[in-house]
């Protein structure tokens, strides 16, 4: 099969479109003919060198496509059934998958990641990453939802504990991840205030349901939401842009609100004063992806209808270096999808 490999970490450059070995499925596993992958900011840090990512390495966590091949151990799933797959590897055995917590497990990774993923035509895969697509939804729009939708849910829902009347400050509500907590926020019955990078995006951002909008290279994010807030602050702030905006992100936070971080685009340092934690009583949250669990009820509201695909640009597999170089760019509102 055609596959994209990085044999070495740098520019988009070292992106190969070359020819592998068809993956051939374990007897526990399902054979997917990959008919779309997004693309995540993440998949630009594993080209330029992550730890734990080892070489070579197909790159590429969010897939959808069809089944070509189900192992005999594998019930319930068969040839041609639509798919899209969890973006994520786990052990499946030990106590915190069965318990449920698959993003505790010490195997834990993302797709493309420290595992091989789907910038490729075919993939093998367990069972258990396996979720068949309603036919509302095509191949790409269910490409541009696990990752980002996942990631949203468990910040909002499984670590900030959101609830009906809150208000919700979504940084780079832009991004994938901006653009599904804008929506998770709203299902919960938030109110949202969303930041974004020109008119455009902040027009777009108002139409996924932001309540409220700041441009944030014009304006100072936290005395916005001062204003908007009649001095009060928000309860949550849903954080991945790192070190360009995480003091405005904290000082945006009323008395007993709670920061939900899961990422760090702009850089990994950000400093707190101690005094605000403690005498503010603050709460900050690390957020890494989210369970299976979490996934199926996510999935369960797009499927629904109740969430919906923001889907960018699409571009062929083996234009892909242009296709990082866009992510890069930050042109976008919503996802970049690749087609093999
Ligand atoms: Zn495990």
């Amino acid at each position: 099969m055609k596959a994209v490999r990085i044999h070495e970490f740098g520019g988009p450059e070292v992106l190969r479109c070359e020819d592998v070995p068809d993956p051939k499925p374990r007897l526990d596993q399902v054979l997917v003919r990959i008919k779309a992958c997004a693309l995540n900011h993440v998949d630009l840090w594993v080209r330029k060198g992550l730890p734990g990512v080892s070489l070579p390495r197909i790159p590429g966590a969010d897939i959808a496509g069809e089944i070509v091949e189900v192992g005999e151990f594998v019930t319930g799933l068969k040839p041609r059934q639509r798919v899209l797959l969890a973006p994520m590897h786990f052990c499946n055995h030990c106590a915190k998958c069965v318990g449920g917590l698959q993003n505790q497990c010490r195997e834990f990774t993302v797709l493309g990641n420290g595992v091989d993923g789907g910038d490729c035509e075919l993939i093998a895969i367990p069972a258990v990453n396996v979720i068949p697509i309603p036919d509302s939804l095509d191949f790409n729009q269910a490409a541009s939802m696990p990752l980002v939708f996942l990631t949203a849910w468990h910040m909002l829902v499984g670590r900030g504990n959101v609830r009906p009347g809150q208000t919700v400050l979504v940084l780079g509500g832009s991004s994938g991840v901006g653009i599904a907590a804008i929506q998770v926020a709203k299902l919960f019955g938030a109110r949202v205030i969303a930041t974004a990078g020109d008119e455009t995006k902040l027009e777009k951002a108002r139409t996924l349901g932001a309540d409220d909008v700041i441009n944030h290279y014009q304006q100072k994010i936290s005395d916005q939401v001062r204003k908007l807030t009649n001095k009060e602050g928000v309860d949550i702030v849903i954080e991945h842009v790192g070190s360009a905006t995480w003091e405005e992100s904290w000082k945006s936070l009323k008395p007993a609100g709670t920061l939900v971080t899961c990422g760090a685009t702009t850089g990994f340092n950000g400093s707190i004063d101690l005094r605000h934690l403690f005498s503010r009583q603050l709460s900050l949250l690390g957020s890494y992806m989210g369970t299976m669990g979490e996934l199926h009820e996510v999935l369960g509201h797009i499927f629904a209808g109740r969430l919906k695909p923001v889907v960018d640009r699409v571009f062929p597999l083996k234009e892909i270096r242009a296709a990082h170089e866009y992510l890069a760019g930050s042109k976008m509102f919503g996802k970049v999808v690749l087609n093999p």
